[in-house]
């Protein structure tokens, strides 16, 4: 919507001065003292204040913050709540963006985003209202049982926040596609009246027939929150059972005798130092799909090699993931781990979870020097990367590998990684071609996990009989 500008829009500001908060940061950890120890509730992007005078007539024992970052529409929001002679109101004229900044922990109940702008998914992302890292600010000013609530009409701008959600591992406490036809079905008018309040964009696409949704977003119980610390696995917003085997029925994980035939297979004599865990998978790319499930978030890059198996970037596409590709030779054509290095850590600076798929079958006509200097590489720039960072790496050797000594040096190179980054393997052999993934885990907990969400994964394609 454009706006007109205001004339002299700082001397119409001056007649607000007593409700303008023009330094937040300077109120951090203070907001009590103007609220008088009302809760607080934050709008970000008021427009021109509809939502937040309505609200804040109805509720005159709560205290709000409205920010809007332009000064012309805020003029607006300002002029209703002088008119409605609310004193449970105050505005910042600033484009927010990371909330601590000004306010404690526990400071605002509550967070409203009313019909954000949307921005071009493609550039813009990381400025949307909803970007996993935003939301996450959000709630480091929000108590335990803090929400964040988002309305939109942009059913695009809506879905990709739904997978943010899950991406920075929070909740969906209530969702609703249809706001307004949930509206209508309520009986009690009084109730009614009380369940939306519309704002100014939310009149304008509604009447133009889009549907209004909004989801309201918490945080995860305590002790789900503390594992998803912990742990290396993306939870994803999914609740996986702590104990998968009366699921599985512990069939898919090999007996102790065949885990042992299948290593040697992989390793020959040499024992691998780390923690394994070992589950037989149902086809060649289910140890794909499984990794990209469990290690990566919805609409994370995958980090894979130009050549590779077309499939990822379906099983990718499938899961609202892609694919980022980095190529092993320079310019003259000669092997460099360079390209590989600068894209990791380009995809780690963006995402708190990295998962690199090396398909080695698409170098089985190269040397075994050069695949085992691929894996080695590998292992030995992810060794380098931000400790912070949750980093897993399938090396994918289903198909023809020729598993000899000077491979399996690459192999060795995977085993005993930092504690940030969990290996894994995956292959076939045997007669019937059996395919099997293993971790290759820093600690036993790495370990376990993996069996767990490898195996919550697997349940849904192994036919249990
Ligand atoms: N909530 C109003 C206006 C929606 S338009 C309504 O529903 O009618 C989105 C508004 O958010 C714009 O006025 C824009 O200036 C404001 N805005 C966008 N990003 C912001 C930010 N980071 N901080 C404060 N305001 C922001």
């Amino acid at each position: 919507m454009r706006q007109r500008k205001v004339k002299n829009l700082d001397i119409k500001y001056e007649e607000y001065e007593d409700i303008l908060i023009r330094d937040p940061a300077a109120m951090k950890g203070r907001w009590d003292e103007l609220s008088k120890e009302r809760p607080v509730y934050v709008e970000i992007g008021c427009g021109k204040g509809k939502f937040i005078s309505e609200l804040a007539a109805r509720e005159p024992d709560h205290f709000f913050v409205a920010i809007e970052g332009n000064m012309s529409v805020m003029l607006r929001a300002m002029e209703k709540v002088r008119q409605a002679g609310l004193d449970n109101v105050v505005f910042t004229p600033e484009f927010a963006d990371d909330l601590s900044e000004w306010f404690a922990y526990s400071e605002a109940q509550g967070i409203y985003l009313n019909f954000s702008d949307p921005l071009p998914k493609n550039y813009w992302y990381r400025r949307r209202l909803t970007y996993r890292k935003r939301l996450l600010s959000y709630f480091r000013v929000l108590p335990e049982d803090g929400t964040v609530t988002f309305k939109t009409d942009n059913t695009d701008f809506f879905e990709w926040s739904l997978l943010e959600i899950m991406a920075a591992d929070l909740k969906v406490l209530d969702i609703t596609r249809d706001l307004h036809a949930e509206v209508m079905s309520i009986e009690d008018p009084e109730k009614r009246a009380l369940f939306n309040i519309e704002t100014e964009y939310e009149a304008k696409f509604s009447g133009l027939g889009e549907k209004i949704k909004r989801v309201v977003i918490g945080r995860k119980q305590k002790e789900e929150a503390d594992k998803v610390n912990k742990t290396l696995a993306a939870y994803n917003g999914r609740a996986i059972p702590e104990n998968m085997t009366n699921i599985s029925d512990g069939k898919f994980q090999p007996d102790k005798k065949s885990a042992a035939e299948a290593t040697e297979y992989l390793y020959g004599s040499y024992e691998p130092k780390s923690f394994t865990g070992m589950l037989y998978t149902p086809g060649r790319t289910e140890s794909v799909r499984l990794m990209v499930s469990n290690y990566s978030c919805p609409c994370d890059r995958i980090l894979t090699s130009d050549l590779h198996d077309r499939v990822y970037d379906v099983i990718a596409e499938d899961m609202v993931r892609s694919v980022e590709c980095f190529t092993w030779t320079d310019e003259n054509g000669k092997f460099t781990s360079d390209d590989f290095r600068y894209r990791a850590s380009k995809l780690l600076r963006n995402q708190e979870h990295l998962l690199i798929i090396l398909d080695m079958k698409a170098y089985a006509d190269s040397s075994e020097v050069e695949q085992e200097r691929i894996i080695t590489e590998a292992c030995r720039v992810l060794n380098d990367t931000d400790p912070d960072k949750k980093i897993a790496v399938l090396i994918d050797l289903n198909g023809d590998i020729r598993f000899t000594e000077s491979f399996r040096e690459g192999l060795i190179a995977a085993d005993r990684m930092k504690s940030n980054i969990l290996p894994a393997v995956s292959w076939n052999y045997g007669e019937d071609s059996t395919s099997v993934v293993m971790c290759l885990a820093y600690c036993p907990e790495t370990a376990d996990e993996f069996i767990r969400v490898s195996t919550f994964t697997a349940a849904a394609s192994w036919t249990i009989r």
